[in-house]
């Protein structure tokens, strides 16, 4: 990947942003072998919310419009792996998902029941055969508990690297180190993109850049529904109470999540109240930029007594790191996917709302076919970026329907 040569001045598409969304977007597009592809990353591939994903792959979601593109990326790392002749490592160690009150049951029922017609393996486990299986677990919290044995996580970066290896193997140019600062636009089509390293034209735009996608869109007059908003976890230091190959675990109740890391518990608690960033007053750059108090140690220490209920030895655990960055929620938790209407040559992938990892190969195939002028296999009408009407994505009100977002997110 070379940073030194002028860039390619026209290509039938030009995607900007090299995280899990762009990169997969390359991919499935130099795979339909539509045209020319060229991605523009102004760092480095993968380095922003993407390297810093918990990369949970949980397949089964009350937001039922997840679901294929979940499965897509399932089979695009089988795929993947066979492409590039190499393990991905996906960790197949299964999904528990707990209830501890009443309304927390019902809504397991409800997902039991859309994982059962979706045909994954699902198995009502008791509160003991459920700590039996998570040794740091208190059974005494837990109501009801299912186990979903076909869910894994992965490593966010290797996976993104994946998407990105193959897709220059099928002929897409990766640019890195070149920032697009405008769109160029001609009547009522965006005809390509202005960078710092010179003009080029597009037969397509995608817009993947992440938590600076409305930076760029504002920029044509589009306000896409979503905003930056902080997401975190803490990674315990190594422990024997976290077998390696434990299932990862889902406590709504808690506003939680977990998953085994190195011999020690990767978890991560949703704040009551969220936080959100203006996209127009961030670093290009966030290594080295506040999202916070360093630590997380008062957003660990409003959701402690949450977690401390499932987790009773939280107090007693050495926390090693904790890691923080910025998915792009929407008001209602689903992507912002597609065209702008009355705007052709111009297509939008962000609004991640923290599923990016578990959606990027839908994202990516159901993006490039469109870019392609094909139609998506999923259907993509939940994503539309204009489903709430015309709105200003960088108001205070705005801002904070997509931290409410996040807030309430119960899924893994
Ligand atoms: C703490 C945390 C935990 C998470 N856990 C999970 C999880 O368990 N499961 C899951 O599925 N997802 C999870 N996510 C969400 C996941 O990380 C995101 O959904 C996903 O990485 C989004 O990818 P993206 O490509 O949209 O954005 P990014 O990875 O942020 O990529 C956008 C890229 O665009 C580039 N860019 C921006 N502007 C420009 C420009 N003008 N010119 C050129 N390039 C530009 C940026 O440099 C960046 O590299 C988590 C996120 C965080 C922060």
């Amino acid at each position: 990947m070379s940073t030194s040569s002028p860039p390619t001045q026209h290509a039938d598409l030009v995607i900007i942003g090299g995280g899990v969304f762009g990169l997969s977007i390359a991919y499935h597009y130099a795979r339909l072998e539509a045209g020319r592809v060229l991605l523009l990353e102004r760092n480095a591939l993968a380095t922003a919310a993407t390297s810093r994903a918990a990369a949970l792959l949980t397949r089964a979601r009350a937001k039922t419009a997840l679901m294929p593109l979940i499965a897509q990326t399932y089979a695009d790392i089988a795929l993947l792996e066979m492409e590039l002749g190499e393990s991905l490592d996906l960790r197949q160690v299964g999904s528990l998902h707990l209830a501890a009150s009443e309304t927390r049951v019902r809504e397991l029922r409800e997902l039991v029941i859309v994982a059962e017609q979706a045909g994954f393996r699902v198995e009502w486990v008791s509160a003991d055969e459920a700590s039996r299986r998570v040794p740091w677990l208190n059974p005494e919290a837990v109501a009801a508990a299912t186990f979903m044995a076909e869910d894994a996580f992965v490593d966010p970066y290797r996976l993104a690297m994946a998407y990105a290896r193959a897709a220059r193997m099928y002929g897409a140019s990766l640019r890195q180190r070149i920032a697009v600062r405008d769109l160029r636009q001609q009547g009522e089509r965006i005809t390509g993109v202005v960078t710092d390293q010179g003009v080029i034209y597009a037969g397509c735009v995608v817009d993947a850049a992440g938590a600076w996608a409305n930076v760029l869109a504002a920029r044509i007059g589009i306000g896409l529904p979503m905003a930056p908003v902080r997401s975190q976890y803490w990674i315990t230091a190594p422990d024997p109470l976290f077998p390696r190959d434990h299932p990862m675990v889902i406590m709504p109740d808690a506003s939680a999540y977990s998953r085994p890391e190195l011999g020690g518990l990767l978890f991560g608690l949703r704040e009551r109240q969220s936080i959100s960033f203006d996209p127009c007053q961030l670093p290009d750059e966030l290594s080295g930029f506040a999202l916070g108090e360093e630590g997380g140690w008062s957003s660990l220490e409003e959701g402690a007594p949450r977690l401390r209920r499932f987790l009773p030895a939280l107090d007693q655990l050495k926390i090693a790191s904790h890691i923080s960055g910025l998915s792009t929620y929407t008001p209602d938790g689903l992507f912002a996917l597609g065209p702008a209407s009355g705007l052709q040559g111009f297509l939008a992938a962000t609004g991640c709302s923290g599923a990016g990892i578990a959606a990027a190969g839908g994202v990516g195939l159901g993006v490039a076919r469109l870019a392609a002028g094909l139609p998506s296999p999923f259907d993509l009408t939940p994503f539309r970026i204009e489903r709430f009407g015309p709105v200003d994505p960088l108001s205070p009100a705005f801002r904070q329907r997509c931290e409410q977002a996040r807030s309430s997110k119960t899924s893994g």
